[in-house]
């Protein structure tokens, strides 16, 4: 018996027959939602942070991934958000550490500061190693995938690494 993939319409990721939503970007497939601040409007997509459906008003799609308003603000890349950023890759190593053992996939990208895109590095743990990328132009940044976001942010949140 062979199984057929499933791909999402809008970003072709590769989806479950059950879900309702892209997980990736946000694209509706249950019919008949409606958004989570009005009950008598459709929804327009499933916020890839908080995982809720929204009307037009209330979310929109932003390069064809779908956030609410409230979480239509973060720096994200191929279905990860940027959380935090730091110079130091043995501070970087200790919170990925930390992450990780909630469970969570933090990925690190290394970038020179000032390209508004995002450029994955071909070896992340590389990055990783002290000294190589601490100079002045060179920034660590921390990556959370979508799904994983709110999490993450209360563990940065503890640590007081971020607001
Ligand atoms: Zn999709
Ligand atoms: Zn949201
Ligand atoms: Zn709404």
């Amino acid at each position: 018996m062979e199984e057929k993939k499933l791909v999402c319409p809008n970003c072709e990721c590769e989806i479950k027959e059950d879900d309702d939503f892209c997980p990736d970007c946000g694209t509706l497939f249950a019919e008949d939602v409606k958004c989570a601040a009005h009950e008598d409007k459709n929804a327009e997509g499933v916020c890839v942070i908080c995982c809720e459906p929204f009307c037009k008003e209330c979310g929109s799609f932003i390069d064809d991934v779908f956030f609410c308003e409230e979480d239509s603000d973060y720096k994200f890349s191929e279905g990860r958000v940027n959380l935090f950023e730091s110079n130091d890759p043995e501070q970087m190593d200790v919170v990925k550490n930390i992450l990780e053992e909630k469970g969570l996939h933090p990925y690190i990208l290394s970038q020179t500061r000032g390209n508004k895109s995002f450029v994955l590095g071909a070896d992340p743990t590389a990055m990783l190693m002290p000294g190589k990328y601490a100079n002045d132009l060179s920034y660590l940044y921390l990556m959370i995938p979508f799904q994983e976001v709110i999490k993450a942010e209360e563990v940065l949140q503890e640590l007081k690494l971020i607001e």
